[in-house]
């Protein structure tokens, strides 16, 4: 039989978040570092990552001293 399969081998795969499995690959080495998997990636988590710093709608709201409920503030001054 022709050798010509690549070097289809088990993989161990470690993950930024601390989680580990392995699997077969034909990856080079024997050990795969990844930053996201199906632990801690939002969409299994369910957590969402929000990337903005929070409170830029209050901060908008403040600036332009926009009341929650209140459209005509200026109007009501
Ligand atoms: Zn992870």
């Amino acid at each position: 039989m022709k050798d010509i399969h690549p070097n289809y081998h088990e993989v161990k795969v470690e993950c930024a978040c601390g989680e580990h499995f392995t699997t077969r690959s034909t990856y080079k080495s024997d050990v795969m570092k990844i930053d996201i998997c199906n632990k801690c990636h939002p969409f299994f988590t369910g957590n969402q990552k929000i990337v903005d710093a929070a409170g830029r709608v209050e901060k908008f709201n403040k600036k332009y001293n926009i009341q929650a409920g209140n459209k005509s503030g200026a109007a009501a001054a």
